[in-house]
């Protein structure tokens, strides 16, 4: 079943999106102010986000850059008013797709349909088995590491963890976010494990002549940049 987080302050207008969308056979959940709804958008899993642009505590275009920092789920922007300005920051801030409000349900669902759709398209277009950058190869079938034609050993942790960052070059991410990815969302581990860990992959993939292959961000945590 697919799973829809709707985050929309109007409490009617949520209530029956609600409604419609489990007639229709989707898992719904709700938020009515941006906190919330990014703090469910990021510990859920979900297959779509339907996102109010107006919304209480933290705005759409705010929560659509947060969860695009982080993950790749679609996100369908809900707005109200009919403006080129908010169709372009809302695309810009990383939406899939907008609906103007009001809107007929069955606009809702066709925008629904035609969002699935595309991410079914790039998932294949995208399973991606070998990543490259500068130097390395992983090749994720065999879980091998080459830094050019030399393999490099790696521990089942710092495999994961380079391919975090491979698998999300430029997006900066945060030590809660790699414990979350590499050790899983119920670890107990502190995050400093995270800075220790990403030692241990800089002395094997780094070379003292160049600079490394992940840069920290001061502050917020490290990203492989292109
Ligand atoms: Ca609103």
């Amino acid at each position: 079943m697919k799973r829809i987080l709707v985050i929309e302050d109007e409490k009617n207008l949520s209530r029956f999106i609600e409604l419609e969308l489990k007639y229709e056979g989707y898992d719904v959940g709700l938020a009515f102010d941006g906190r919330d709804g990014l703090e469910q958008a990021l510990e859920e899993e979900w297959d779509i986000i339907l996102l109010d642009l107006m919304l209480p505590g933290l705005n759409g275009l705010e929560v659509c850059r947060r969860i695009r920092q982080v993950k790749s789920i679609p996100i369908l922007m809900i707005t109200a008013r009919d403006s080129v300005m908010d169709r372009v920051s809302g695309l810009d801030s990383g939406a899939d797709d907008y609906i103007v409000k009001p809107f007929a349900i069955e606009e809702l669902l066709a925008r629904l349909r035609a969002v699935f759709r595309r991410a079914i398209k790039e998932e294949t277009v995208v399973t991606q088995t070998t990543f490259h950058f500068r130097d390395i190869t992983v090749h994720k079938e065999s879980r091998q590491v080459f830094k050019l034609e030399e393999e490099i050993e790696v521990t089942k942790r710092e495999y994961d963890l380079l391919l975090a960052f491979l698998e999300n070059k430029n997006i900066v991410l945060t030590r809660e976010v790699l414990l979350n990815k590499v050790w899983g969302y119920d670890t107990e581990v502190e995050t400093n494990v995270v800075d220790v860990y990403v030692r241990y992959l800089r002395n094997k993939i780094d070379s003292p002549d160049e600079e490394s292959y992940i840069q920290t961000v001061r502050g917020t945590g490290y990203v492989m940049r292109t």
